[in-house]
């Protein structure tokens, strides 16, 4: 099927476009000091499409707010209230969300519709597990997600509106890939990847690593949206590890670290967090460097098992070995060997 490719302000997304990461405002809007760090942090880790949860007409002027932080396009996340997506679509945002869940009736629809299409605005058509009341196993669910999505998009079709957008997510793994595997064989429209109520941290990453990993590597998914019980730059950081690993797309240098064993002397563990955080806080001169950079515990083994990486230390007590490509450099002090790896890092 011919993919449809849709523009969500400059940004095209779908047929063989790159994927977006989408990230999503969790601070008050109210909370002025905490709303301005989050947009900062969120923008730094590489957030493409912000959405943004509106409630009333009041929270309208952090559309305003937010054009004078950042010139990331702008996703309104709306729910239940029609005269709401009338509202953001007048005051110019990039994009609309729409629950087929809470906002259904033809009529407001067919006004929403109109006003997108004379505002040129693609409506994302999102519809979440946790709309449903009934109990359904993993395939019961994800039929009846992408029914929700097909006779939405399928009124919009008959008002002539095609800049859609689709998403279904379930808390369940295989709900949410089957959900998405059909909707991607059924529909030509770019499709807004993500899971919802994901639970505590470490499960959700895994869960959002999992799903999201395998729907991608199948080529289904034109954006995604990395949902965590933490921080909104956590997300947007995951999102960017996931395409990443997938090689579809460079962000930042890749760790890598040996499992450590008893011929390990040093806490591997710390240094590895230690030297993450150095990469992190020298992200502006490192970002986009398709490199690998290994942290092994030993100099048996270390230097030949990372072979494959770009540059690397091999720890030896108080003594390290700098290599590159598996080839020793030098012989260097552990203390500020991290330092020095940084340094050879930039250089590289
Ligand atoms: S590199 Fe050395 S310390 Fe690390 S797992 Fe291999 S043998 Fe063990």
């Amino acid at each position: 099927m011919r993919k449809k490719v849709i523009k969500v302000s400059n940004l095209k997304l779908g047929g063989k476009n790159s994927i977006v990461i989408k990230g999503m405002i969790k601070t008050s809007l109210e909370d002025n000091k905490n709303f301005l760090k989050e947009v900062k942090l969120l923008k730094q880790e590489g957030c493409q499409i912000l959405r943004v949860a509106i409630e009333k007409e009041g929270d309208l002027k952090v559309i305003d707010r937010l054009r004078k932080l950042i010139d990331i396009p702008l996703e309104a996340d709306i729910h239940f209230n029609y005269r709401l997506a009338l509202s953001a679509l007048e005051k110019g945002v990039d994009c609309l969300r729409l629950n087929p869940l809470n906002i259904y009736k033809k009529s407001h629809l067919t006004k929403i519709a109109k006003l997108a299409k004379e505002k040129s605005t693609p409506i994302r058509v999102g519809v979440n597990s946790g709309g449903f009341k009934k109990r359904m196993d993993s395939r019961e669910l994800a039929q009846a997600m992408v029914k929700k999505v097909f006779s939405y998009v399928e009124f919009l079709e008959s008002l002539n509106f095609k800049r859609i957008m689709v998403s279904a997510k379930a808390e369940s793994c295989l709900a949410t890939i089957l959900a998405n595997q059909i909707l991607y064989k059924k529909l030509p429209y770019p499709i807004h990847l993500g899971l919802t109520a994901t639970g505590p941290l470490y499960e959700g990453l895994i869960k959002s690593c999992l799903t999201l990993g395998i729907l991608i590597y199948q080529g289904i998914g034109s954006a995604i949206r990395v949902s965590l019980n933490s921080s909104s730059w956590e997300e947007v950081r995951t999102a960017g590890w996931i395409l990443q690993s997938l090689g579809k797309g460079y962000f930042y240098p890749e760790i890598i670290s040996c499992p450590t064993c008893s011929r390990c002397k040093v806490d591997l563990k710390k240094k590895v967090e230690k030297f993450k955080e150095m990469v992190y806080k020298n992200k502006d001169s490192l970002y986009n460097k398709n490199m690998k950079v290994a942290l092994m515990g030993c100099v048996v083994n270390g230097p030949g098992e990372a072979s494959t990486s770009d540059l690397g230390l091999a720890f030896a007590g108080r003594r390290a070995l700098l290599f590159k490509r598996g080839k020793i450099i030098k012989a260097i002090e552990e203390r500020g060997s991290l330092d020095t790896l940084l340094y050879f890092l930039k250089r590289s």
